[in-house]
């Protein structure tokens, strides 16, 4: 366990952290860094609770590392992944955007959204190929077909691609055109296909379930690793909840700071499939940013009433543009707390 101070701590805070973690029968171990200091306490103190450090003056976080967390857990309390694709994007250094149709659909959309995201600065454009519908009579994806539209844009205006995998078979074809493989909540269990993903090349975005807690994001995101790919990335999208609102999810904020505290890999949010409608869409993105996370994917689409997939809950180019600008101020008041 790490309990992390800030720099401004008072000498009261310091001993009152060395009475609970002695009294328990541990001791520390201090390091300072630049701006904070870092409590190692040393042992196996899973048994001390983390309320009791939390309610102290000055205490950030406590980090909960030991032999446990594996691979998917901190080994030091600045530990912190970085994922980088080509161009040198990066995902975990800074706040990424990932945005694209919910669908990739024709030759015209493609253009157009890719088009207009290079003009919003974005680098990673994201469209299914190979959609996970609750309706069998929804639309299902272009497939292969969608995956060539794709790579045909992104290469046109210089992005790199995300787009799903659904099954063992999809993962193949996605992975030979896709910088980053998503496995979408629906899979997030499927245990046979984190195996088989874990052997690909491509860094995976693992989106956590409507029903998972993140200690099962986590379990899932270490069978990536321990089959090894350490390009992971999670996605927090909302979760099923008593909003009463049907097809509606809750965004678990706390769930977002929980993987932050526990996970040296990046955290992304996903406010598109939890809001369901555009306008609640966009004013969850903007709590997001101002919540903080090392990024967002959102959906948008040239002309969302005629989408073939989330259409309501798709941005236009308008709200989206309207959006980057309110993010971009919200990320510059975030002070890292
Ligand atoms: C998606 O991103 O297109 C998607 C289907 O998301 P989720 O798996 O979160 O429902
Ligand atoms: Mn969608």
């Amino acid at each position: 366990m790490i309990i992390v101070l800030d720099k401004k701590y008072s000498e009261k805070s310091l001993e009152r952290i060395k009475q609970v973690v002695e009294s328990s029968g541990y001791n520390l171990n201090i390091t300072e860094g630049n701006d904070k200091i870092a409590l190692m306490v040393i042992g196996s103190p899973v048994n001390i609770d983390k309320s009791l450090f939390m309610a102290i003056d000055g205490v950030e976080t406590v980090i909960p590392v030991s032999g446990k967390t594996g691979l998917t857990g901190k080994t030091d309390y600045d530990h912190k992944s970085i994922v980088t694709l080509k161009n040198n994007v990066m995902i975990g250094r800074g706040f990424t955007m990932i945005a694209g149709p919910c669908s990739v659909e024709t030759e015209k959309q493609m253009d157009e959204v890719s088009y207009f995201l290079n003009t919003q600065g974005v680098k990673i454009l994201r469209g299914g190929a190979f959609k996970p519908r609750t309706s069998p009579y929804s639309f299902q994806g272009l497939e292969e077909a969608g995956l060539k539209l794709l790579k045909k844009y992104a290469e046109k205006y210089n992005m790199a691609i995300i787009t799903e995998a659904v099954d063992e078979v999809s993962l193949d074809l996605v992975s030979d055109y896709a910088d980053i493989i998503q496995i979408g909540a629906r899979n997030m269990y499927n245990y046979s296909l984190l195996k088989k993903s874990s052997k690909k090349p491509n860094p995976i975005l693992l989106k956590r379930g409507m029903s998972a807690s993140t200690d099962d994001l986590l379990s899932s995101a270490e069978y990536l690793l321990a089959g090894g790919n350490n390009n992971v990335i999670l996605c927090e999208r909302g979760i099923r909840g008593a909003t009463g609102i049907k097809d509606t999810y809750v965004l678990d904020f706390n769930g977002v700071d929980e993987l932050q505290t526990k996970t040296h890999l990046p955290v992304i949010i996903d406010p598109s499939h939890a809001a369901k409608y555009k306008n609640r869409v966009f004013r969850l993105a903007k709590a997001a940013a101002a919540y903080g996370s090392d990024g967002m994917m959102i959906e948008l689409h040239p002309d969302p009433q005629s989408a073939l997939s989330d259409g309501a809950q798709s941005l236009n180019f308008d709200m989206f543009e309207k959006l980057m600008k309110s993010i971009a101020i919200l990320n510059g008041l975030n002070d890292g707390h």
